[in-house]
């Protein structure tokens, strides 16, 4: 079987030689997809899973565009269009320096697998820029998205592909990225989703990635008999997942210790309360500042310049920031500190070696694929609403979130328990997704 398992990898590795991320996400998704593939015959054969690590498109493109002070900057914008076999390709829009090739085909790879676990008709896909939004004004952010909207909106649509926010993208890009899709086009559709509450956005869509990470820790922690009452949580990141995994932490009546940003991380031992997360929420989404600036308000909390919070004891780890963030010797230190449950808001952040210490230790955890999947099941409704040109209330929406994620836990337990008892959240996740894409392929034959 590992014999199998390298040969592949090695086609895929030759052919993606300079893209380490993309060979991460595709390698853990081989050593748990292929045997099952071998056990199962009508699977077996048909390259399903090497067609799979081939986009269907990527599109490279420029974009020119005048800053503050008359200087031409220049960028490059990207869109993969990874797989629609079961719907039109969805994944969001990251604007961040070190967006390139790689990055982009992870994230557009992982999107296909998460897509399919909502049980939404949603193909996978991934975009975004090498732009750094970070420093820029306001009208230099609106002339970017202008530009790179002038050429993506060839390739997209409605029942093409629809992007969304990740990092960098919020509600404001998304905004300026719309009124430019809807000015060149000349129709106004669903063809972003992130959108603003009086203009086709969705109640709950802002909340939904965090929310659904809880959701899904909540569920993991339910097959112990266990909950969020009074367990204490260390997120990372403060921006849009982080701090509604924060918020919903707290709801539950959990004790969240700990928010960070790629400066630095605060430790508050009293916990980050509504109070002090409405403070975070105002100094992150609208003066745009540093985690730092915490202290400035609450002294009583630490702030740890350049280190990442999985140091700190807790009960619940909820890693919210970026791919890679969570080494072997951070999990290591969480295990050492009693944590039980790993729940990931961001994509991919825990590392091969940290994955393989928290399934050794067998605690819960949870990969971002099935874990942060209530993000884009929120987007799938936003479209629906879109479509029905309806809007549902907070407390349906919610109630849907709660169902989708409910429902992506027990496909993980279907196929991730093993004899023991044990469930691998991630075998079950990668396989789970893996069917229905596979399954939808070879009915359509070879395209
Ligand atoms: P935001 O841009 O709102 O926030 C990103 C946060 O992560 C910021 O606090 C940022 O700090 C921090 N961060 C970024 N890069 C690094 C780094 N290299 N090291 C440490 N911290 C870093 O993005 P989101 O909250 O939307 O996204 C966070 C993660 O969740 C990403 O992995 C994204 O792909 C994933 N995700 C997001 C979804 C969504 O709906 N938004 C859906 C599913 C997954 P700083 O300000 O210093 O850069």
């Amino acid at each position: 079987m590992k014999k199998i398992v390298t040969e592949f990898l090695d086609i895929v590795k030759e052919r993606n030689n300079n893209e380490p991320e993309f060979l991460q996400a595709v390698e853990e998704v081989a050593e748990t997809v292929i045997p099952y593939i071998i056990k199962h015959n009508i699977y077996y054969g048909k390259n399903v899973l090497l067609r799979m690590v081939e986009p269907e498109r990527a599109v490279t493109f420029r974009v020119c565009w005048v800053d503050d002070s008359g200087e031409i900057q220049v960028n490059r914008g990207y869109r993969i269009q990874m797989n629609s076999a079961i719907g039109p390709y969805k994944g969001g829009l990251r604007f961040h320096p070190t967006v390139n090739m790689s990055i982009l085909k992870f994230l557009a790879f992982e999107q296909v697998f998460k897509n399919s676990l909502t049980t939404l008709p949603m193909g996978g896909g991934k975009g975004g820029s090498d732009f750094n939004p970070k420093g820029k004004s306001d009208n230099e952010i609106m002339r970017f998205c202008h530009a790179f909207m002038s050429e993506l909106f060839r390739h997209i649509g409605p029942n093409t592909d629809i992007p969304a926010g990740d990092i960098g993208v919020g509600q404001r890009e998304i905004g300026f990225l719309f009124g430019m899709y809807r000015k060149l086009r000349n129709e106004f559709t669903g063809v972003l989703t992130g959108k603003g509450m009086t203009w086709g956005g969705s109640l709950i869509r802002p909340e939904a990635t965090g929310y659904g990470t809880v959701y899904f820790a909540e569920n993991m922690l339910k097959t112990n008999s266990n909950s969020f009452m009074g367990k204490n949580v260390v997120i990372s990141g403060s921006g849009n997942v982080a701090q509604y995994a924060a918020e919903k932490s707290i709801q539950l009546g959990a004790k969240v210790l700990t928010l960070s940003d790629s400066s630095g991380y605060i430790f508050d031992e009293n916990g980050i309360d509504e109070d002090k997360l409405k403070f975070v929420m105002q100094l992150k989404n609208e003066k745009r500042g540093r985690i730092s600036e915490y202290i400035n308000e609450y002294p009583n909390a630490k702030y740890i310049k350049g280190k990442t919070p999985w140091s700190e004891k807790c009960d619940i780890a909820l890693p919210c920031a970026t791919q890679n963030e969570l080494n072997g010797d951070d999990a290591e230190a969480l295990l050492a500190n009693g944590c039980i449950c790993v729940s990931e808001g961001a994509n991919m952040p825990s590392t091969k070696e940290a994955i393989e210490k928290f399934h050794k230790a067998k605690i819960l955890f949870a990969p971002g694929k099935a874990s942060n999947a209530g993000g884009v099941a929120t987007s799938g409704l936003e479209m629906t609403q879109n479509s029905l040109r309806y809007k549902w209330t907070r407390e349906e929406v919610d109630n849907k979130l709660r169902e989708i994620m409910e429902e992506i836990h027990e496909s993980c337990i279907k196929y991730g328990k093993d004899d023991n008892g044990y469930i691998d959240y991630v075998k079950g996740a990668n396989i789970a997704g893996f069917v229905k894409v596979a399954d939808a392929m070879l009915a359509q034959g070879v395209v």
